[in-house]
C-alpha cells in the first residue's frame, strides 16, 4: 500500500465535504466523515466516503478530538468548519491540520484583513467611519453575516440615517462597487513554491441579481430594496487578457502572508472576492484562507486545472495531492499544522 494509504483525511460533513473526501479518496487516501444525526445517512450513501462517525451537533466536534489524536489522521478544514469551532478551539486542536492556523487571526479580523490586502498592493472599497463622511452610495455589512445576509444598499447620508444608524449590530459601512462579483479560488503549494489558479465562480444573489429584469422607470415606487442572500454559484471563465492581473493578487496575498503569518505564510486553497468594475479595475471585497463552497462547481475539475493537469483536478483533490507528494517527499511538516 501506498504511504498515503496509512492515513485517513478527515472533514466536518458540510460544506465541501464531499469534494474533500472524494479528492482524498481518488488520491489514495482512506476517508473520514464527521457528521451528526441529520447528515449521517447522507455520508454513508457515498462509496468514496469509508467512515462515518456522527456526533449530536457539529459544536461538539471539540470532544471527539481525543479519540482522533490518537489515530493517523489528517483534518482538512473548510467554511463551515471554521464557523462552528471556535477561533481558540481551532488552534487547541492537536490533531494534524492542513494550513497554517497563524492565519485564522488575520483572515478573522476585518481589520487585519484590510491590512493584509493593501499591504499587498491590492485595491480595496474605500470604508467610512461615520454617516457624515459618506459621499457615494455604500454597503452596510453586518459583522458575522453568512452569505451576504442582512446587507443594505444605502444611497448616500441621508438614507443612512434614515434606514442605518440605529443599527445595533456591529457593521462596516463600505463603498459600493457598481461592477460583476467575481471569486477566485487559487491554491498554492509550499512543495513546487507555485500558484494555481483552480477555478471561478460568480455568485447568483436574491434580490440583487433580478432587479435588472424589472425596468428601472418600472421600480419606481415600488421601494423594492437590492439584497444579497446568496442562492447559488455559477461557474465564470475570466477574459484572457484579465487573468494575469488575478494571478499578480493571489501572488501579492501569498507574498504578504510569508511576511505577517511566519515563515510558512498562507498555502492550500483560497479564495479572493472581487468586483470588476468596467475599467476592468479589481476590487477586492475579502479572502477566504481555506476552500470556499465556490470550488464545489469543479469536482469534475475547471478550464483552469485541466490546463494544469488534463485530469479531473477539484480544489478538495489538489489538497490531497499536495498531501500525498507531501508524503513521498517525507515533507508534511511543510503542510500541516499540529497546534
Ligand atoms: P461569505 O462570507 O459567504 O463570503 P459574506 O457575508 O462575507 O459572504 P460578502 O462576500 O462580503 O458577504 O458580500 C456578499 C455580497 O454583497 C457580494 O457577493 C456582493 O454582491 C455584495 N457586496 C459586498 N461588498 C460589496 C461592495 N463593496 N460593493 C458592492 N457589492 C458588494
Amino acid at each position: 500500500m501506498a504511504d498515503q494509504g496509512t492515513y485517513t483525511i478527515a472533514t466536518l460533513g458540510s460544506h465541501s465535504a464531499l469534494q474533500i473526501l472524494k479528492g482524498a479518496h481518488d488520491e489514495g487516501f482512506g476517508t473520514l466523515a464527521i457528521a451528526n444525526r441529520d447528515t449521517k445517512a447522507l455520508y454513508r450513501s457515498f462509496g468514496f466516503v469509508d467512515e462515518v462517525i456522527a456526533i449530536e451537533r457539529y459544536q461538539d466536534f471539540p470532544a471527539l478530538m481525543p479519540q482522533l489524536e490518537k489515530r493517523k489522521l489528517i483534518i482538512v478544514p473548510h467554511g463551515s468548519f471554521v464557523a462552528y469551532l471556535s477561533l481558540d478551539e481551532h488552534k487547541r486542536m492537536t490533531i494534524p491540520y492542513f494550513g497554517n492556523k497563524a492565519v485564522l487571526d488575520w483572515e478573522a479580523s476585518r481589520e487585519l484583513q484590510r491590512q493584509w490586502l493593501s499591504r499587498a498592493g491590492l485595491t480595496l472599497p474605500r470604508q467610512f467611519e461615520r454617516s457624515g463622511e459618506i459621499d457615494r452610495p455604500v454597503i452596510v455589512k453586518l459583522y458575522g453575516a453568512q452569505g451576504g445576509k442582512g446587507y443594505m444598499f444605502i444611497r448616500d447620508s441621508a438614507d443612512f440615517e434614515a434606514r442605518a444608524a440605529h443599527l445595533k449590530e456591529e457593521h462596516i459601512i463600505q463603498e459600493y462597487i457598481v461592477g460583476v462579483p467575481l471569486y477566485i479560488h487559487y491554491f498554492y503549494s509550499p512543495l513546487e513554491n507555485r500558484l494555481e489558479i483552480m477555478s471561478m465562480d460568480r455568485r447568483y444573489e436574491t434580490n440583487v441579481d433580478s432587479l435588472g429584469r424589472i425596468p428601472a422607470a418600472a421600480q419606481e415606487g415600488m421601494d423594492v430594496q437590492p439584497s444579497y442572500v446568496v442562492v447559488g454559484n455559477s461557474p465564470v471563465s475570466l477574459r484572457e487578457s484579465m487573468l494575469a492581473e488575478a494571478y499578480r493578487m493571489g501572488e501579492a496575498v501569498v507574498r504578504v502572508s510569508k511576511e505577517i503569518c511566519g515563515p510558512k505564510g498562507l498555502f492550500g486553497a483560497f479564495c479572493i472576492e472581487t468586483i470588476i468594475t468596467p475599467d476592468m479595475q479589481f476590487f477586492v471585497m475579502e479572502i477566504s484562507a481555506r476552500i470556499v463552497a465556490g470550488t464545489n462547481l469543479f469536482i469534475d475539475g475547471s478550464p483552469y486545472s485541466y490546463l494544469h493537469y488534463s485530469e479531473p483536478m477539484s480544489t478538495g483533490r489538489r489538497i490531497a495531492r499536495e498531501l500525498k507528494n507531501a508524503i513521498s517527499s517525507n515533507k508534511l511538516g511543510m503542510v500541516l499544522d499540529d497546534g
